[in-house]
């Protein structure tokens, strides 16, 4: 992958009329830009090119109104998306966009990228929690639509187009969030079951049985565990050998703990739970969540990890994860591969990583992880977009009529191709 360079000049507007004025002046000279939000995404997206201009959005920020009524929060795209959570919980709400980036990533960031995170299984991706949004095209034409209503069925729903566009198709300056209200006695557990067949049992069990759902669904395979304990450091809140962990909140409401321990004691009689450890405090739940939230470390430990994140169809899950292997065994004998993820959002995460820093890691590892994904017929991206990284493998995952499509919406949007150019597609 070419490296970033230095781009030619960095742009800040501070209001929409300087993105404006900003595009149509690069539009009419060609001038091509890399847009950029937080600069967390994973797949190089924000990164500039040679002969790149790069349009920050990072002074394009503030949020701009909180409607209670309808549960709305308007923001300016730069504005970071802690900030956002923060003032949506003053409130009294929450905003259900979450990712472990959140300190940096800016909302404008998170729409253009459809970022996922880890209450997708309740709230849905960033798509479903966007209810209005503003866009500046190429050629500086606004388009604004600060829709508040959830039915607005009048003619296309141009505003999906730019959702997970990532800067390709036109820049978001102003996005109106859905709100939710607080999901009440939010319970936490650590479980271990015998593998992702169970899992998924287990998953429909506590979608029926728990009283407002769940919150949150997370898998950890039994090498990643292990590398949480051996490696990072993390005393084990359940012994290591299972061949699944996970990560599990429930809001319980009025019943709090004491229904929770019933729920998971009656699964467990049922054979869908192995071992189990339930937080006692905000610590404890911390100190759980502190095994998901390993994977930040890594690179302290092997600073040439190669990181996936795939989707694969929930029935062929247990497959999937026995050909990942298979897959991570194939590339050299010392590469080793953790799987993790969203498991009820059928998204894996896979690191691969070597004891040396070996260069040609991340060629060796794309082919047999992506070739591996298309034959269990899942995508080579579940949440973090294509970008840079992975804009060749994307003919793997899209026919050669959805490539032809998107061009064509690129053409037609950008003619000029100036906004992201090499990206995607
Ligand atoms: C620790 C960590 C955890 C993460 N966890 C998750 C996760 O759980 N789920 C997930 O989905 N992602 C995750 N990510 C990836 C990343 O945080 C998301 O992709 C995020 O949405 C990017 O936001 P950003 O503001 O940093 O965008 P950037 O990185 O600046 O840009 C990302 C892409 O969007 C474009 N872009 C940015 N702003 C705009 C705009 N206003 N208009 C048009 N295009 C724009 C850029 O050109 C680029 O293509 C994680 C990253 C890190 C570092």
């Amino acid at each position: 992958l070419q490296p970033p360079t230095e781009p030619l000049a960095v742009l800040m507007p501070k209001s929409v009329e300087e993105v404006a004025a900003m595009l149509a002046l690069c539009h009419r000279h060609g001038q091509p830009i890399a847009v950029q939000g937080g600069l967390t995404g994973l797949v190089a997206g924000g990164h500039p090119l040679a002969g790149e201009v790069a349009l920050s959005l990072e002074k394009l920020t503030g949020i701009e109104e909180i409607d209670t009524e309808s549960s709305t929060l308007t923001a300016l795209a730069g504005t970071p998306l802690q900030v956002i959570q923060q003032a949506a919980e003053e409130a009294g709400l929450i905003c259900a966009i979450d990712l472990g980036a959140r300190g940096s990533a800016t909302i404008g960031g998170n729409v253009s990228t459809n970022a996922g995170g880890n209450q997708v299984l309740r709230y849905g991706m960033t798509r479903r929690n966007v209810l209005g949004l503003e866009v500046v095209l190429a050629d500086g034409t606004v388009v604004t639509s600060l829709n508040k209503m959830m039915k607005n069925n009048a003619g296309y729903d141009w505003m999906q187009l730019f959702i997970g566009s990532e800067g390709t198709l036109g820049v978001v300056t102003r996005v109106v969030l859905q709100l939710h209200p607080w999901p009440q006695g939010i319970e936490t557990a650590l479980i271990a079951v015998d593998g992702a067949a169970t899992a998924l049992k287990l998953l429909r069990a506590l979608e029926r049985e728990a009283p407002n759902g769940l919150l949150v669904f997370e898998a950890m395979w039994r090498e990643f565990y292990a590398r949480a304990v051996d490696t990072i450091g993390l005393a084990p809140a359940l012994p290591l050998g299972s061949e699944l962990y996970l990560l599990v909140e429930a809001p319980m409401g009025a019943g709090g703990r004491g229904a929770f321990e019933d729920l998971l004691g009656s699964l467990s009689e049922r054979g869908l739970i192995a071992d189990a450890v339930i937080a006692g405090s905000g610590n404890e739940r911390a100190r759980l969540w502190a095994f998901r939230e390993s994977i930040y470390h890594y690179i302290r430990h092997w600073p040439l990890h190669v990181s996936y994140d795939i989707s694969l169809p929930l029935n062929r899950m247990a497959e999937g994860v026995d050909a990942l292997r298979a897959a991570g065994r194939t590339i050299a004998p010392d590469v080793e591969i953790v799987i993790f993820g969203h498991l009820a959002d059928s998204n894996l995460h896979i690191v691969a990583y070597g004891p040396e820093n070996r260069a040609e890691l991340p060629k060796l590892c794309h082919e047999a992880i992506y070739r591996t994904t298309r034959a269990l017929g899942g995508s080579i991206s579940a949440e973090h977009g294509i970008g840079r990284v992975k804009k060749p493998y994307l003919p793997l995952s899209r026919s050669p009529a959805e490539l032809a499509l998107m061009r064509t919406l690129k053409q037609a949007l950008d003619p000029a191709g100036i906004l992201n150019p090499g990206r995607v597609i």
